[in-house]
């Protein structure tokens, strides 16, 4: 009798996931620590915007923000 071959299904190899790299957003000078992100408004915090192409998007809420642009929306002025 040939051997069954035995094919395992449902378990994965477990694999190192990478966890919240938050700690990268923070720089330690000395006794002083800098956050190099910027927090988001709704959340609050604790949760980082990741910056990407100019704009900045919270993960947590999908908040999104426009680099150079502020909270409010900035109305474009026609010009002819
Ligand atoms: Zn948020």
């Amino acid at each position: 009798m040939a051997k069954k071959k035995i094919v395992k299904k449902g378990k994965k190899p477990h694999k190192n996931k990478v966890t919240s790299r938050k700690y990268s957003n923070y720089k330690i000078e000395g006794d002083k620590i800098t956050r190099t992100s910027r927090f988001c408004p709704r959340c609050g915090p604790g949760v980082f915007l990741m910056n990407s192409k100019g704009r900045f998007y919270c993960g947590k809420c999908q908040y999104t923000e426009f680099e150079g642009k502020k909270k409010e929306e900035v109305k474009e002025e026609e010009k002819e």
